[in-house]
């Protein structure tokens, strides 16, 4: 779950990690307030999960109540990047002397958390990475030892962070890595970090992303799902219960098992297409989660043609035909269905779908993974007018 840079803020501020002082509001009146409390010049800035803020006018420098008030009116209610602002944050201007990046992410390849720190910041990342690898520290970090303030220091040092800025930053790391372990983040990341002119080093902003499998402990999570912007097909997928990540290709996937789902996604890759979702089923592939399924995929504009890809284990063959056959009476789908059925029961599935009377132009099967992905792909890009 992605959080907005004031629910990251509010959320550094829990491990001590220094912010500027702010507040955030909904409407023109509020910011205003805010602006006041938080002592002039102020930053108004619009809370969307799209980089690039400032480039598009989101991001405006208030001297006074009357300019926070035409800057917050103006900002509220503005398209960034087809995101609507609906909300503010109003912080305190910061006097920078120099912006840094600091971010820790896991690295899954190595098997350890990783810290990426450069003396290059307040630009996006990719582009520093791609003109300037050099000027980016990574850092992996051992999950059993932790990052000690040492660590933190040399990896500040490598950066060639100005050397007023070393021990500041130092903190913040360890504090950072704190809130990345301990708060349960799938990235944490603070960009600008800057020094100040007097000297102070703080956040100017925050990106949190937190780890949606460790929720059930924490509760205060709460706060933020009531917030959170899902595309429509993810807020259906949400009330099914569906585990469903929305793409941009398409094919429509739909497996039982997140590997099986996982290798359905690289199957299609291989032989030329691309996935317009991930969706596992998990085990119960039932008439109902079948439907909600399909019902989910239907709703993408972009899904051409729809791949099930079933091996039945303790999900018996039978019960998934009898599903897919009911779910197809309730769902009118725009998409033809490739199926393939395996595992236990496999036979009897296949027939009880042969012999539903369902158009072979709706619904074919196919006999193995590798088979099923290219009909599928055959189909999705006959539709989009090329030839496979
Ligand atoms: P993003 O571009 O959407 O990530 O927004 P940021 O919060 O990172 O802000 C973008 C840029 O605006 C920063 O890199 C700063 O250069 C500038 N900025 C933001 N807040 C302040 C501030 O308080 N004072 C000054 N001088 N510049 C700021
Ligand atoms: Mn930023």
């Amino acid at each position: 779950m992605d959080l907005f840079e004031y629910q990251g803020k509010q959320y550094f501020a829990r491990y001590d990690i220094p912010v500027s002082p702010g507040g955030v509001a909904t409407t023109v009146d509020e910011a205003v307030a805010q602006a006041d409390a938080a002592g002039y010049p102020v930053v108004v800035k619009a809370q969307v999960q799209v980089g690039g803020r400032g480039k598009a006018g989101g991001i405006k420098l208030a001297n006074d109540a009357a300019e926070a008030r035409l800057h917050a009116s103006n900002i509220l209610g503005m398209d960034i990047k087809g995101h609507i602002v609906k909300r503010v944050w109003v912080e305190r201007a910061s006097d920078i002397a120099e912006e840094y990046y600091a971010s820790f992410t896991l690295d899954r390849a190595a098997k350890k958390h990783l810290l990426m720190l450069s003396a290059e910041g307040g630009v996006e990342i990719e582009s520093v990475a791609a003109s300037n690898p050099d000027a980016i520290v990574m850092c992996h970090i051992n999950p059993v030892d932790g990052l000690s303030l040492a660590d933190a220091r040399q990896a500040c040092v490598d950066a060639r962070l100005n050397p007023a800025a070393v021990d500041g930053a130092a903190e913040i790391l360890v504090k950072l890595y704190r809130c990345f372990t301990e708060g349960d983040c799938d990235l944490a990341e603070i960009n600008p970090l800057i020094l100040r002119s007097d000297g102070g080093v703080h956040a100017l902003d925050a990106k949190v992303s937190l780890d949606n499998n460790a929720a059930f402990r924490h509760p205060e999570w709460d706060e933020y799902r009531a917030t959170e912007e899902l595309d429509e097909r993810e807020q259906l997928a949400r009330t099914h219960d569906l585990q469903y990540i929305g793409l941009d290709g398409t094919v429509g996937i739909i497996a039982n098992g997140a590997g099986l789902a996982m290798s359905t996604l690289d199957v299609v890759n291989q032989v030329g297409g691309s996935a317009a979702n991930f969706l596992d089923i998990g085990g119960g592939a039932n008439a109902d989660m079948m439907t909600a399924a399909l019902e989910v995929i239907n709703f993408d504009q972009n899904v051409r043609s729809i791949l099930i890809n079933i091996f039945g284990g303790i999900t018996r063959g039978e019960d998934v035909a009898n599903g897919i056959v009911e779910a197809l009476r309730r769902v009118d789908l725009r998409a033809p269905i490739v199926i393939r059925l395996d595992g236990t029961n496999a036979e009897q599935g296949r027939s009880i779908l042969a012999n539903a009377g369902i158009p072979e132009s709706k619904l074919r099967s196919e006999p193995t993974m590798l088979e099923a992905a290219r009909a599928a792909v055959a189909l999705a890009n006959e539709k989009n007018g090329t030839v496979a």
